[in-house]
């Protein structure tokens, strides 16, 4: 396969140490207990890296196993859930909980609009019998920030559990889950935490687990049930399925590196999703989010007149080896995205890419605005 620079928000660069570690030798999860203790380690890693001191559960399985789960968890039939519904993401979550019997309320609002305290009142002013909220932190497909350090505060304050996917922020923008009174915050393998997909995690406040034991139905399912690791894994140490030992060790190695890094990784994130937006800006580029609520893990922006999305992509990848995103679902053919979260987040890797990019773009005849300076140039000029 031919060296690639991948630039799409999630899966990242994997590491040579990340790689490193999924090759060391295989043990057998379910009757080594030194396995047990590094099961463990990685949980309490995971919860240092969330701010949190409630459980955490690692789940095999990639990301939307975990908004799944916990949906199929604490969702009983008839529950009423407000999902804050500004994006893909959020509008899935209410998808999963019309599956598990329970009735959505929806938030819903333009893809590059926050959603506001006021917008929960007005929900919660309809809807007092609310129970639940889902909330996503990051919409990846719009590289748009919800505000969770109020939206979860103030739900909290009103005894409503809370369900964060902050899939592609944990690891790119610091998260204080128990300050923040978040019940169950989730992420996964392949965002900034730049191990590769497979794994997914979340973390049970107390709250939480007392509303998944109180439930009036069983739980449906067995590899969507959180109660099982409670039972199985926390009660008797047994695991309710095999591990993926491989997968485990690299996501440990990579929970690792990000805390090494400490602030540092926040600020990296900060600084490099500042100058890709400034950079993108000064060359004619419109960026998609509301000023204030762009991530800084991933930039959504306009795709140029006359340029077809698909074409572009695939010609970035062909010939120069590079790959962005598109978007889905009213953003498909609307938005590029750059991933610039985990091991992607780095002056020079960014800085190959707009190189890169801006060949490509000249290649289809667009030419950047920069008063004849390059774009890299541009780049290097606002960190
Ligand atoms: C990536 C991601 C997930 C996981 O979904 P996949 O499409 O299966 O990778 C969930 N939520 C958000 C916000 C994500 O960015």
């Amino acid at each position: 396969m031919k060296d690639i620079l991948l630039m799409t928000p999630g899966p990242t660069y994997v590491s040579e140490r990340v790689r490193q570690a999924i090759s060391k030798p295989i043990t057998n999860p379910d009757l080594d207990e030194e396995f047990f203790a590094f099961y463990d380690d990685l949980c309490f890693k995971l919860g240092k890296l969330l701010n949190t001191k409630e459980d955490v559960l690692v789940l095999c399985g990639e990301g939307i196993l975990g908004l799944e789960a916990s949906v199929a968890s604490l969702v009983e039939p008839g529950d009423k859930v407000l999902c804050v519904a500004n994006g893909v993401f959020g509008e899935g979550f209410g998808d999963f909980v019309e599956m598990y019997g329970g009735v959505p309320v929806y938030i819903n609002k333009e893809y590059n609009e926050p959603v506001t305290i006021k917008d929960l009142e007005n929900a919660l002013n309809k809807n007092p019998d609310v129970k639940i909220a889902t909330v996503v932190h990051c919409e990846t497909p719009a590289g748009l920030i919800n505000p969770i350090e109020e939206l979860c505060p103030y739900l909290h304050e009103r005894e409503i559990i809370t369900i964060v996917d902050a899939v592609s922020s944990i690891g790119g923008i610091r998260i204080n889950t128990d300050e923040w009174g978040i019940d169950v915050i989730l992420g996964g393998s392949q965002k900034c935490l730049s191990a590769p997909p497979g794994l997914s995690f979340l973390s049970v406040s107390k709250k939480a687990w007392e509303k998944i034991k109180n439930r009036k139905t069983p739980i449906r399912g067995y590899y969507l049930n959180l109660l099982l690791w409670q039972e199985m894994w926390k009660e008797k140490r047994i695991f309710p399925y095999t591990q993926p030992v491989s997968d485990i060790y690299g996501l440990s190695e990579a929970v690792k590196i990000a805390l090494e890094d400490g602030e540092d990784i926040y600020r990296r994130h900060k600084k490099i999703g500042k100058a890709v937006r400034e950079t993108l800006k000064q060359a004619g580029f419109q960026i998609y989010p509301l000023e204030g609520f762009e991530s800084d893990t991933v930039t959504a922006f306009n795709i140029p007149e006359g340029i077809d999305d698909v074409r572009f992509r695939r010609h970035l990848f062909e010939k120069y080896g590079v790959m962005i995103a598109g978007s889905w679902g009213k953003l498909s053919g609307r938005v590029w995205r750059i991933g610039h979260m985990g091991e992607n987040a780095r002056d020079d890797r960014v800085f190959k890419f707009f190189a890169e990019f801006q060949k490509a773009l000249q290649d289809f005849h667009w030419d950047i605005n920069g008063n004849g300076k390059k774009l890299s140039e541009i780049f290097a000029g606002n960190l």
